[in-house]
């Protein structure tokens, strides 16, 4: 089968590489559409991202496809079923995993990062981290299964309650899933902060109450317009230290700040204290997605959250590269990878 192998930074090559046999409690999966993540970008580039690669592995842990082969032993799925695959996996044993806390577990392996991931024509995974994909949901919808799981996650800490006035900062794939979450969760008032005016546009499509131009609009002058008291949850797509040190500028009093973009390991953000001493903050951080891909795979085929405007380019296997070399990716939505 064709897959797109990382081997050193700046090289990824597609090559053609055995279908591994599934063990007893695994099955095989033909990939249909994987989406590619800031996680691919950050390897790719040579960063160190939100997880250890062993090269050469193929990239790609967000997608879906369909059961093509069954180890012995498995149960609960068939040929032919439709899927989507959470990409984490726990060790079970170690001290998070035995205190309710096992994404944050010591020994986590995952797919596309230190295991073989789905940048290819087929993929083998174990039976328990497959998840059915509903009747009404593309495969293209599907593979946006796994990043609303983690969006889920930094969502729940956020505790939005009905009324709440919300921020998100950054409305990119994340930040349009936060918008839509946060307006259904009761958010009376969903400010969506983006530079970008298409991307500013369509968080407004999908909820977004008011659009605000970080590099143009001023935010006090924006609240005052709207008669906006108090930011009570504000949550941070975008990653960036200026953007962490924006959220929590205009945090409101008693206010929430999800810092969910991923920064780089060596930013530094300046944090006055005193800020978070006066206006009594909350600051917290969001990793992985722990129990909530089933719930990712609801809110698609209820229609809560809708990804069709999110994806905006479909690329096949072969021309995996270029994506990366011509920065596609940074363009304004997900791109998806056609791997089949
Ligand atoms: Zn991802
Ligand atoms: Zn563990």
């Amino acid at each position: 089968m064709k897959a797109a192998r990382f081997y050193e930074k700046g090289k990824l090559v597609v090559e053609d590489v055995p279908v591994r046999e599934p063990k007893e409690y695994e099955v095989v999966v033909r990939i249909r559409y994987s989406g590619i993540c800031g996680t691919d970008v950050h390897i790719f580039d040579g960063e160190k991202g939100s997880a250890e690669v062993n090269p050469p592995v193929t990239l790609g842990h967000e997608f879906s496809g369909d059961i093509v082969k069954l180890g012995v032993s498995v149960e609960k799925l068939k040929e032919g079923d439709r899927v989507s695959v959470d990409p984490n996996t726990y060790c079970g044993k170690c001290y998070f995993c035995a205190n309710g806390k096992k994404h944050l577990c010591t020994s986590m392996t995952g797919l596309g990062t230190a295991l073989d991931g789905s940048f290819a024509e087929y993929i083998t995974v174990p039976e328990e981290n497959v998840y059915l994909v509903a009747d009404n949901v593309s495969y293209e919808e599907a593979a946006m299964t796994e990043p609303i799981s983690c969006c889920i996650h930094g969502f729940d800490m956020t505790g939005v309650q009905a009324g709440d006035t919300v921020m998100v900062v950054g409305t990119g794939n994340i930040g349009l899933i936060m918008v839509q979450l946060a307006k259904h969760a009761g958010a009376t008032t969903v400010i969506a902060v983006e530079p970008n005016e298409k991307r500013r546009e369509k968080a407004k499509l999908l909820g977004a109450d008011i659009g605000v131009n970080p590099m143009s609009d001023n935010l006090d002058e924006v609240l005052n317009k709207y008669n906006i008291n108090n930011i009570d949850k504000v949550i941070d797509c975008a990653g960036r230290t200026s953007t962490a040190e924006y959220s929590v500028k205009y945090a409101g009093k008693g206010a929430m700040v999800m810092l969910f973009g991923l920064t780089g390991p060596d930013d530094i953000m300046g944090l006055h204290p005193f800020d978070v001493f006066k206006k009594e903050l909350t600051i917290k951080g969001s990793f992985v997605n722990p129990d909530t891909f089933e719930r990712a795979g609801r809110l698609l085929s209820s229609g809560v959250v809708k990804v069709d405007s999110i994806i905006t380019d479909i690329v096949e296997l072969d021309d995996i590269q270029k994506v990366f070399e011509e920065r596609l990716y940074a363009k304004d939505g997900k791109v998806l990878i056609k791997c089949f």
